[in-house]
């Protein structure tokens, strides 16, 4: 693999002129999209709990708002960069189309290892990235979500701190917060939910029956953890989890939530008894019917793409496949449920949560969970039908149906 390929940013403007080019799209729309409106970064000064001051770095970026506001989440990881802010902001301009949502994408980072920080010191860098954010956010500018270690805790405080500065409650600016501060039913297992309903429509399509399909989840956080969950109450069995510390394996499946537990109690899912130990690599590689990366960025390259042996590969993170690895499972005739549909659900009920806290009015679980089938359904059965119809990748596919939409929405808006 090519140094060129770890940077995101690229990988995200090759996704999108690969589908632009079989779209045939207009040039000038394509330039637009290549690179955000808007990147702020910030330098976040912290009073850490021993009196010294540590200043992080962060960014806010938007990258296109011809829809509607910017949506997307929040990441603290001691890796984030700003392309990688960049990438994930264009990839969410594309996840909230591909499901029909009115907004554009958007994206958030601090530099940060917040497993290193008290409550105490997290809270104060939040409130002081929000403080230097404030300008380019609000509920009808760019809404936050939780992302890589962001937590519902973490979007209350941001809640809190845009309402002081705002001299009013407003629950609209953050979605992914706790109920009672206007959080949304169903928003914390909604990216595992959405997951599961295009991988149900997935192996309807290709006659594979759910009940004791094989099924690897990289990757045990919000995602992987709720997804391993859901896909067992359908039958699947699990047979491979892992998380950074490494993975573990049981021919006869893992029970989901004890692993849950394990962890919760341990910190990683190695060591769950009687599991066998096994490497990142040995997880990709896995005999199964199903793969859920569910965890980083370039995960999948063109090496592991060709040991991969899953029938279905549903991306429950973003970007976790290359576009070397793309082309090797679409010849092995792999079907890829791309990230941009395939976690959506988690945006699509962050959606739910701003509508309820725009209309003060809040909805049943039941009501959630519907409006999400739908959604998920009805956008599974548009890419698969552009990817039958158009001959192309699914991924092709899923970046066809969003860019119709935001292309159509920039030549009504005037901007070419
Ligand atoms: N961070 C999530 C994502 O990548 C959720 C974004 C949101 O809910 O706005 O899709």
């Amino acid at each position: 693999m090519t140094t060129e390929n770890y940077n995101p940013l690229l990988v995200a403007q090759k996704q999108i002129a690969h589908a632009a080019e079989k779209l045939q799209l207009d040039l000038r729309i394509l330039e637009m999209l290549k690179e955000p409106e808007r990147c702020l970064e910030v330098s976040i000064p912290v009073k850490m709990d021993d009196g010294m001051v540590q200043v992080f770095k962060g960014w806010r970026c938007q990258h296109n708002t011809a829809i509607g506001p910017a949506k997307g989440g929040l990441r603290y990881h001691p890796d984030v960069t700003q392309e990688e802010v960049k990438a994930l902001a264009m990839w969410m301009t594309f996840k909230c189309n591909v499901v029909g949502l009115p907004y554009g994408g958007g994206k958030g980072g601090i530099r940060v290892d917040p497993r290193k920080l008290s409550v105490g010191e997290l809270e104060r860098m939040t409130r002081a990235y929000i403080n230097l954010i404030a300008p380019v956010i609000g509920p009808t500018k760019d809404i936050p979500a939780p992302d890589v270690y962001t937590t519902p805790q973490i979007m209350g405080w941001i809640m809190d701190e845009f309402s002081k500065i705002n001299g009013c409650n407003v629950p609209g600016i953050v979605t992914g917060k706790p109920i009672i501060v206007g959080g949304s039913l169903g928003r914390d297992k909604a990216t595992a939910r959405g997951c599961t309903i295009v991988i149900r429509e997935a192996a309807k399509k290709l006659g594979i029956p759910l009940q004791g399909a094989a099924v690897a989840v990289q990757g045990y956080g919000n995602a992987g953890s709720f997804l391993a969950t859901l896909l067992t109450e359908m039958g699947c069995k699990i047979v491979a989890v892992s998380d950074s510390k490494g993975g573990i394996y049981h021919s006869d499946g893992l029970n989901a939530q004890a692993v849950i537990d394990h962890k919760a109690h341990t910190g990683s899912v190695v060591g769950f008894p009687g599991a066998k130990v096994i490497t990142n690599q040995e997880l990709l590689d896995c005999d199964v019917d199903i793969l859920v990366p569910a965890a980083f960025e370039n995960q999948i390259d063109a090496d592991v793409a060709a040991q991969v042996k899953a029938k279905i590969v549903a991306e429950a993170a973003n970007g976790p496949t290359t576009p070397e690895g793309d082309a090797v499972l679409y010849d092995k005739g792999v079907l890829v449920i791309p990230d941009i549909l395939a976690s959506a659900g988690g945006v699509t009920v962050s959606y739910f949560e701003w509508v309820q806290n725009l209309a003060n009015f809040y909805w049943s679980l039941e009501e959630v969970n519907n409006r999400l089938e739908h959604i998920m359904v009805n956008s599974f059965a548009a890419v698969y039908a552009m990817h039958q119809d158009k001959g192309v990748s699914m991924r092709d596919a899923a970046y066809m149906v969003a860019i119709n939409r935001i292309a159509e929405a920039i030549k009504i808006r005037g901007w070419i």
